[in-house]
């Protein structure tokens, strides 16, 4: 009988939403998933068609097991001994024959890893490798959220909570696919509008929640990818002139308001009904309802981020609801949904090239000093600088500056933009992998240093609700694999560095308690006390976490800060050539490069491959059929994969599900970036589809 097995209760990987989950295990293999429905769950006891299948992919027999080295052009077996020798003469030779050169080596971290491997790792690329050069993959998606939020409001995380959204009577949602990215939370959302709750909907493709919008007397709306900005001004122009803003928020609890109100008065609903291709009486609707709205809760997620100005429309996003008065109270803020289980945080304990752990900025001397005293090195040889980012390391790779990448669990040969720039990039340095099954990333390492997965790891994931939760580890790691967090510390200490030893990660989290303000109060003893976990902030044992920031109007920074944002087109448009934009994302089966989800048989079956999404018109135009084979080319490739002709998305628009290595939808993507976050324009480039 299953119910008689072995059970041990963890959170679950497939997305943001921290849902909690028992793994059953027989005879040493995990064979089940079941939700946990006795204690504290954000999926309130249900789990989503991933979490079901959470189990599928951890025997799959393509799990890395043994170190390898690359031998004469040949990926052979060595022993850990060997594998950690090799990667620390490397190391230590680029740094000598590179000397005060912070540049030279850098390190991906990963939202797949815990809490306490992430910090274990920027640790590492700080201490020992001696530069900020560490980095990871929220680069690509939330980057604009860390910077944008920390701007307005002073902290850049997820304001509310999400029990709050069930309570909201007003749910403005942009730029996210809740449902089939973050189905438990779509559930909340489902749950608000039976309590009667109105729902706007604002995404280039027509989705599940558009559906949703419409059938409930909501709005939907059908934006030109890349104008949120106008968009948003076009709303909150017509919410200043019809007065329907909250004056009394704004003067006491906000600064800066004349200057972004001028902005805004340029943005007529007409105006911006021309740039963004909805209707105005929609943009003028919309404005009405939100602004006369009592707990309006505003949801976004890549859709925002994911541009040249993803920083512009995050903090547009701020404007909006600070506007209204929609902060600080329940059901109400600004809730960019976390994609990866742990995005937050690995961002949180600083797996970034511009901060510590709890954001506490590298340039700063202070914060430098606190590290280097705890952890026992010379702080004048710490590096000073802000580190290369995400693509930024690429660009360094592919010029030769960057002579080594220590990649743990990320996968940039399919979730970078630009890929064949990627791939030429990481043949041009010593490349180490660290991961759980080889990817086409592993394909091109120098040395493969085989991980234990989330299922056979102790640590902790924090949630896109700021909840830090336990990660238990279920069977031992499979095969000769070895923790994350061990791993990087037998290098450390094959390089001559001692501080990186811990015999288990509660010793990590005390670390992590003393030198990070915001999780100073998330012991591990806490953490084990309480199946809810605790939400940061929470600066002290005695502090019981933080459910929504920014209470009364109190706003991290002081006051909360009104941005003039002014409209700006994406950074690459169609042409005569590339008539039409790509946007790409995800699909409900799958999660991120594909690397787990296609090796769930279930999940898998629902979505083997890649496809392109096409309009009728445009299929009509092009004479192409439902599940034809096309090609689709940017500037940068080109790709065959099928057609999928569908009214999901409108005339001059496709889109691609980026999960499928061999249909990669990054060998199209543009690498340019947000100023600021340095984040890469995802969901806009120019394109073509060809019958092959
Ligand atoms: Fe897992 Fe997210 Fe589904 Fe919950 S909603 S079961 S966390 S994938």
């Amino acid at each position: 009988m299953i119910d008689k097995l072995e059970k041990v209760k963890t959170t679950c990987v497939y997305c943001g939403t921290g849902c909690q989950v028992y793994l059953k295990v027989k005879d040493g293999k995990i064979i089940d998933t079941k939700p946990v429905r006795d204690g504290f769950n954000p999926g309130l006891g249900k789990l989503c068609i991933k979490g079901w299948n959470l189990h599928e992919f951890i025997h799959h027999p393509d799990r890395l097991t043994e170190p390898m080295i690359r031998k004469n052009g040949v990926l052979e077996k060595v022993s850990w001994d060997e594998a950690i020798n090799y990667i620390a003469d490397k190391f230590k030779q680029i740094m000598k024959e590179n000397p005060g050169d912070k540049r030279v080596i850098g390190c991906l971290s990963s939202a797949k890893c815990t809490n306490e491997e992430n910090y274990v790792l920027q640790k590492f690329t700080r201490a020992v490798l001696k530069t900020n050069n560490v980095d990871h993959c929220a680069r690509l998606c939330h980057a604009s959220t860390v910077a944008g939020l920390a701007a307005a409001f002073g902290s850049g995380a997820m304001t509310n909570s999400i029990d709050e959204i069930a309570d909201a009577d007003v749910i403005y949602i942009t730029g996210s696919n809740t449902n089939e990215q973050h189905p438990l939370i779509g559930k909340r959302i489902l749950e608000a509008l039976h309590k009667g709750a109105k729902l706007i909907v604002a995404d280039p493709r027509t989705i599940p929640l558009s559906e949703l919008a419409t059938d409930h007397d909501g709005i939907q709306m059908n934006q030109r990818p890349g104008t949120d900005v106008a968009l948003m001004n076009g709303m909150m122009n017509v919410i200043i002139n019809e007065n329907l803003y909250d004056k009394e928020f704004v003067e006491q609890h906000c600064e800066n308001f004349e200057e972004f109100k001028e902005e805004v008065l340029k943005m007529t609903p007409e105006k911006a009904a021309e740039i963004t291709g909805v209707k105005k009486e929609k943009i003028i609707d919309s404005a009405r309802i939100i602004g006369k709205g009592k707990a309006v809760s505003l949801i976004y997620s890549m859709g925002i981020t994911q541009h040249t100005t993803g920083v512009d429309n995050v903090k547009t996003t701020a404007n909006l609801q600070m506007l209204c008065g929609n902060m600080g109270k329940w059901g109400t803020g600004v809730n960019p949904l976390r994609g990866q289980q742990n995005v937050q945080g690995a961002c949180d304990l600083g797996a970034l090239a511009n901060v510590f752990t709890g954001y506490q900025k590298v340039v700063e001397a202070d914060k430098r000093e606190k590290m280097a005293k705890e952890w026992g090195i010379d702080v004048n040889e710490m590096d000073d600088q802000i580190g290369y980012t995400v693509v930024e390391m690429m660009n360094a790779a592919y010029d030769g500056q960057l002579k080594a990448l220590y990649v743990m669990g990320e996968n940039p040969m399919v979730s970078d933009p630009d890929i064949n720039h990627v791939r030429e990039a990481l043949k041009k340095v010593f490349l180490v992998v660290q991961d759980i099954f080889p990817t086409p990333t592993v394909e091109l390492a120098d040395v493969v240093l085989p991980a234990a997965s989330f299922a056979e790891t102790t640590g902790t994931f924090t949630s896109t609700e700021r909840r830090i939760q336990m990660v238990r580890e279920v069977i031992p790691p499979i095969g000769n694999s070895k923790y994350d967090w061990e791993i990087v510390g037998l290098i450390a200490k094959a390089m001559g560095y001692d501080g990186l030893q811990y015999s288990h990660p509660k010793e990590i989290m005390d670390e992590i308690n003393r030198v990070t303000p915001i999780y100073g109060g998330i012991t591990w003893d806490r953490l084990n006390q309480t199946d809810k976990g605790l939400q940061w902030p929470c600066p002290d044992p005695s502090h019981p976490g933080t459910v929504f920031l920014h209470k009364d109007g109190n706003f991290s920074r002081g006051k909360g800060h009104f941005h003039a944002v002014p409209f700006k087109e994406p950074a690459e448009l169609p042409d005569d050539e590339y008539p039409l934009i790509l946007s790409t994302g995800r699909v409900l089966w799958h999660y991120h490069t594909g690397t787990m989800s296609r090796r769930s048989a279930t999940l898998n079956a629902r979505v083997p491959e890649g496809y392109v999404e096409v309009s009728i018109p445009d299929a009509t135009k092009l004479n192409i059929v439902d599940g034809e084979k096309v090609k689709v080319s940017s500037r940068r490739g080109e790709i065959e994969l099928k057609a999928k002709v569908t009214h999901r998305v409108k005339e001059g628009l496709i889109f691609i599900p980026f999960h499928f290595k061999e249909a990669a939808a990054n060998v199209l993507t543009i690498a340019a970036l947000d100023p600021i976050a340095k984040i890469p324009e995802y969901k806009v480039c120019a394109a073509k589809i060809q019958k092959i």
